[in-house]
Formats: C-alpha cells, structure tokens, sequence
C-alpha cells in the first residue's frame, strides 16, 4: 500500500458515494439539515485534486495529508470525525517500522482511527450516528484479523457488517448530533452519515479485493 493505492480508494468511494447521493440528501433532509453529501463530496474532490502529491507519498503520509485537507474542507460534524479517523490510522501506520500493510496492521490501525473518531464525538453504538457501522466494523476487523482470516474473507465480511449496522439506525431514537433535536421523531429513518459510512465501506473493501485478484492474475500470467 501507498500513496498511489489510497488514491484508488478515494476514488472508488467518491463514486460510490456521488452514485448514492441522492438517497443519502434525502436521508439527512428527514432528521439533518440536508448538508451531510454535499460536505463529503466536497471533501472527496478537495482531495482528488491533490492526487498528483498523494500518489507520490508513503501510505501512512498520504493518511495524514487527505485528513488536513478534509478537516478543511468537509465542516459540519462529519469533517472532524473522518479527518480523526484519517489521522488516527495514518499515526498507527506510521509508528510501524515495516511499510506493509498485513490485515492485522490495517485492522489495528482502523481500530485507533475509529477511538480517535470516538474521542472526539463523545458517543458509542446506539445513538444512531455513523458509530454505529464504524464500530461493529472496527470490532469485526480486529475478530477476524486476530483469527488470521484471509484478506479476501475480511473484505467480503466487512460490507455485511456494516449493512447491519446501518439498518439498525432505523429504529433508533437519535441523541447525538442534530438528529436529537428531533427526538422520537427520527424513529423510522435511516441515519445519513451511517448510510455513507456504509456505502464508503463497501466500496473500499470492492476496490481492494478487486487490486489483490487483480495482483493474484498478474503474478499467475508471469
Ligand atoms: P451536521 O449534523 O453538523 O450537519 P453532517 O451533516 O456533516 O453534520 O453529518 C451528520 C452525521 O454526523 C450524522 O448523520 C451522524 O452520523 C454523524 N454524527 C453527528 N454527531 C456525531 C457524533 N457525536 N459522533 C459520531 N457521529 C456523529
Ligand atoms: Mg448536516
């Protein structure tokens, strides 16, 4: 993994997320301001533009300079909340002698970046915000990597885990964020930042099963 990889993956969840826009404003009209989206394209485009610098720089130093630019850029409160993850993962890295990344390293390093996300936001599972898919997932990641499962069944697991997670927001009453202004009233609704949190997920696990068969061809072809 390198500069060049996280840009592959910041592209294929731009496009998931640019393909899913229209559910994800509509899902944020009913219990947000409706602004969720458009803050993370912004996001994803601020960054991309920066691909020419990021494709050149060590994983772990790529982490780090796309979570300046989207604590810049995002605002609202997913801004700092991806921006956390972001740095927590790439100072997890970066505290790694060895440039791979094995399972466990990423699981670790996830694992940092989502307690940072929780430092921040002060909130665990239940009050119906992207935490809820974020640390099942971060959870699942650390079983499975602990276990010495394959990277093609961590990233065929994952996808589901968050799924699971994002349908249980529906019937949560939110108490965090400005869902809760809402009270009893977000009952029913899907919460937007684990619709994307969801969405980002899967297209990041795709992308990389997709280099690793993709590797796996080459290596056979030779
Ligand atoms: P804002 O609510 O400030 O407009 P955004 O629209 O950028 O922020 O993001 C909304 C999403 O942020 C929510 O759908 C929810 O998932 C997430 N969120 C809000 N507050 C928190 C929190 N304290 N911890 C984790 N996630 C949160
Ligand atoms: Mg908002």
């Amino acid at each position: 993994m390198n500069g060049a990889s996280l840009s592959g993956l910041v592209k294929a969840a731009h496009a998931a997320v640019e393909y899913n826009k229209d559910e994800i404003a509509s899902l944020d009209q009913a219990i947000g301001d409706g602004d969720h989206v458009f803050n993370l394209l912004r996001g994803f485009g601020a960054v991309q533009a920066l691909a020419g610098t990021i494709e050149q720089l060590p994983f772990h130093e790529a982490l780090k300079l796309s979570s300046q630019k989207v604590l810049s850029t995002v605002g609202g409160s997913s801004g700092p909340l991806f921006a956390s993850l972001l740095l927590g993962m790439s100072r997890s890295l970066a505290s790694s002698a060895d440039r791979e990344v094995t399972p466990s390293k990423a699981a670790d390093a996830f694992a940092v970046g989502v307690a940072e996300m929780q430092r921040w936001g002060k909130t665990g599972t239940g009050s119906k915000t992207m935490m809820d898919v974020l640390i099942p997932v971060m959870e699942e990641f650390s079983k499975l990597a602990q276990s010495g499962a394959s990277a093609r069944q961590i990233l065929v697991s994952l996808p589901r885990v968050a799924t699971d997670g994002c349908q249980l927001t529906r019937d949560m009453v939110a108490t965090k964020g400005r869902a809760s202004f809402m009270g009893e009233r977000s009952k029913g609704h899907i919460d937007p930042g684990a619709r994307s949190c969801e969405v980002m997920i899967g297209a990041v696990c795709e992308q990389i099963l997709s280099d690793t068969t993709e590797s796996k061809n080459e290596e056979v072809h030779e």
